[in-house]
């Protein structure tokens, strides 16, 4: 199993976002984490990324403990945040070496233009991040979340945002990359999830609400995503 969360709770407060949220994701899969606005996606995505702790529960990533290991955890772990947040006044070569001297990665010049061309940056490139478009920043948080070859991506609402093209050509993207990793992305969008992924979980108010459905399965059957979503966030 590449992730392994276990009765995880996470309060704010007297806020809960989580209440006791249990799942596993396997190896090479990319996994499409669902739930309307506010319902925890981004906290669970925190917490396995080693942003912010868990109140209970455990997580581990490729059999790290994200808060007994974390330094070990994150060397496996890939990050798209949500709003993707990057250095603006940095230049793309800038931002991507800045990012890969924290990991420490051997060969950083030409690990940086091997991520460009990964992720079709070539054109814009020499550009400062603050003049890219939305679809091409993405790309930038694409390339710095891949930098260190991490063996899991979690991707939280990469598409968010964007426009019809750019939205197509970052789903191809994401596939492409996911051939080799595992990949978890939030979404609230369920065709994106049709079209990228083998499994959806379904996270409704802090609770799992459908886990591990099979996408091909769905399809076989003739079952809509759309229709388990709401059924199972109703109630
Ligand atoms: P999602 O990403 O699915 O929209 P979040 O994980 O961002 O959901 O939020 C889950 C719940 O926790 C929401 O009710 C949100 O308002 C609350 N929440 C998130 N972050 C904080 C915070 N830092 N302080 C207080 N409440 C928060
Ligand atoms: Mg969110």
């Amino acid at each position: 199993m590449s992730i392994i969360a276990e009765k995880v709770t996470k309060t704010y407060g007297n806020q809960h976002a989580l209440n006791g949220v249990s799942f596993q994701i396997e190896k090479g899969q990319i996994v499409g984490f669902l739930g309307p606005n506010g319902a925890g996606k981004s906290t669970m995505m925190k917490i396995i990324t080693c942003y912010i702790p868990p109140t209970s529960g455990k997580v581990s990533v490729c059999g790290f403990d994200v808060m007994e290991q974390s330094t070990q955890a994150k060397k496996h772990i890939g990050y798209l945040p949500e709003l993707n947040p990057l250095y603006t006044d940095m230049y793309v070569r800038e931002y991507l070496s800045f990012v890969g001297g924290m990991y420490k990665i051997q060969n950083l010049k030409s690990r940086v233009e091997e991520m460009i061309e990964t992720v079709g940056l070539q054109p814009e490139a020499h550009k400062k991040i603050e003049t890219l478009s939305k679809g091409y920043r993405q790309r930038v948080g694409l390339a710095q979340a891949l930098i260190h070859d991490p063996e899991v991506l979690i991707l939280d609402e990469p598409t968010s945002g964007l426009d019809p093209n750019q939205l197509v050509e970052i789903r191809n993207l994401i596939v492409q990359v996911g051939k080799t990793k595992t990949v978890m992305l939030s979404t609230h969008i369920m065709q994106e999830v049709e079209a990228m992924c083998d499994k959806a979980f379904i996270i409704d108010r802090g609770n799992i609400v459908a886990n591990n459905l099979d996408i091909q399965e769905l399809a076989k059957e003739g079952k809509r995503l759309e229709e388990i979503f709401k059924d199972a966030t109703r109630k």
